[in-house]
């Protein structure tokens, strides 16, 4: 078997280099063909020795996933399925804004954290993505529109791992993904457009922070453990005073000066009046947790088996308010792409039935989410 080339970033395709007797130059070469060009065959590498395209011939190769399903939205975004084998797929969504392009990408192949409201949560587990399966995401996403808007010009601007999986429990595989988005010679991007999204992984935060800072959401959810210890299982590990501490650690290193909580709004359950103070005391408390923060409300995107309802939009309006008055900076995540499905784990939900985990996830609904006291 040869190698895929898009499993390395630039260190690691250097080394790969330099293990068949070439110059450090002549990967920097290579990888600017692969990302910045989007070239796929070695031919096309004109200005690569002819000797090493031989050789890169006969052990390497550039290859992207295969597409299942390409779906363009009226808005202009774009969902695509792509294949990764035994019955899987992963999306990728590309979010076209006046001032930016926003590519969504996926860490893993299903998730283990189980979140209730997430349908990515309800397929369960299959695998994590190897590098080379998260960049031929944002490859094949770039050189896709570069053709279709007819430019050689980065339509990309903005990578965010908010599609299917964990990314920071597919760490091995994230960091050098990260390391060629962010990489001069591969797509340029500066840290701060480039956010890895957490339900909460404590130890591999810390471990982004000195590795590959990047900006940081954190999926919180819920103003307290009762009720995030139901919806996103992980706090049962890493409970909030903890997760909130890591958030400080992390801004030490982060290159923006907040960390962007994600709360899903779900009607009843984590969208009332007393929520939003609870939160306005948990990040705005005097204790060593205050944390300097953004908040991005997402209406939730309902889904049969959730049995979880999208909070009313006068809701989430109050609920804005609230967190706005008390000067926390609120944004409302406009819904893209609805036409489509172009939301989290909606689509690849249908390709592969996973009966087990639906059970399990069933009996998790017939635990009643108490309102809090
Ligand atoms: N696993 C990571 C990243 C992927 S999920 C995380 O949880 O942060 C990206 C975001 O979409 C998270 O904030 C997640 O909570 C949210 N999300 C998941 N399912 C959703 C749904 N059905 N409706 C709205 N947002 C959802
Ligand atoms: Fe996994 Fe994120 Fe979905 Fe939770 S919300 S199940 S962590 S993908």
């Amino acid at each position: 078997m040869t190698t895929n080339l898009l499993d390395f970033d630039l260190n690691g395709l250097t080394a790969f280099c330099e293990g068949l007797g070439e110059k450090r130059f002549r990967a920097t070469q290579l990888f600017r063909w692969i990302h910045q060009r989007g070239a796929s065959d070695f031919d096309q590498m004109s200005d690569l020795a002819k000797s090493l395209r031989e050789k890169l011939r006969g052990v390497a190769h550039v290859t992207a996933l295969p597409v299942v399903t390409e779906h363009i939205s009226s808005d202009g975004t774009i969902k695509w399925l792509f294949d990764v084998g035994d019955g899987n797929a992963v999306e990728t969504v590309f979010i076209p804004e006046d001032d930016r392009g926003t590519l969504c990408v996926s860490s893993q192949a299903g998730c283990a954290v189980g979140c209730r409201f997430c349908s990515t949560g309800h397929q369960g587990f299959s695998r994590n993505l190897t590098t080379g399966e998260i960049m031929a995401q944002l490859w094949y996403a770039e050189h896709f529109l570069r053709k279709r808007f007819n430019t050689d010009e980065r339509v990309i601007s903005n990578v965010v791992m908010m599609g299917m999986g964990e990314p920071l429990q597919n760490y091995s595989a994230l960091v050098p993904a990260l390391r060629t988005m962010l990489d001069d010679h591969g797509y340029g991007l500066s840290r701060r457009r480039v956010t890895v999204s957490t339900s909460g992984v404590v130890p591999f935060m810390d471990k982004l922070a000195l590795d590959c800072p990047v900006a940081l959401a954190v999926s919180l959810h819920a103003p307290n453990d009762e009720l995030r210890d139901n919806l996103v299982p992980l706090n049962r590990k890493y409970p909030l005073k903890e997760l909130l501490q890591t958030c400080n650690r992390y801004l030490e290193h982060a290159p923006r000066d907040f960390i962007t909580f994600e709360y899903c709004m779900l009607d009843g359950v984590n969208d009332q009046a007393e929520h939003a103070n609870q939160l306005i005391e948990l990040v705005r408390g005097q204790g060593a947790d205050n944390v300097s923060c953004k908040f991005n409300l997402i209406p939730f995107n309902p889904f049969p088996a959730s049995g979880l309802k999208r909070s009313s939009a006068a809701q989430v309006t109050m609920f804005a308010k609230m967190l706005s008055d008390a000067g926390i900076v609120t944004t409302v995540r406009k819904t893209r792409g609805d036409d489509i499905d172009a939301a989290c784990g909606q689509l690849a939900g249908d390709v592969r039935d996973r009966t087990k985990v639906e059970q399990r996830m069933a009996k998790l609904r017939t635990i009643e989410l108490k309102p809090i006291s």
